[in-house]
């Protein structure tokens, strides 16, 4: 994938966590368990109850990941 900034090849890995993974528009001050159904969060990992993991790319120049939720389970 290149980088949407500089327009370099990226490097293609893994952001992982010991938890599930997710994007919301609000951040929470305590963990809670995301909330499909509120449709505010999106699941960007899969493999979320062993190994929560998302596929991702990185650019060491422009310090930026891009974390690809495809294949996430939603
Ligand atoms: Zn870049």
């Amino acid at each position: 994938m290149k980088c949407p900034y500089c327009g370099n090849e990226m490097t293609s890995g893994v952001v992982q966590s010991a938890r599930q993974i997710f994007f919301t528009t609000k951040a929470h001050k305590n963990w809670f368990t995301p909330d499909i159904a509120g449709s505010e969060e999106i699941i960007l990992s899969s493999h979320n109850w062993t190994r929560p993991t998302c596929s991702a790319y990185h650019c060491p120049d422009c310090k930026k990941v891009i974390v690809d939720y495809e294949t996430a389970q939603q």
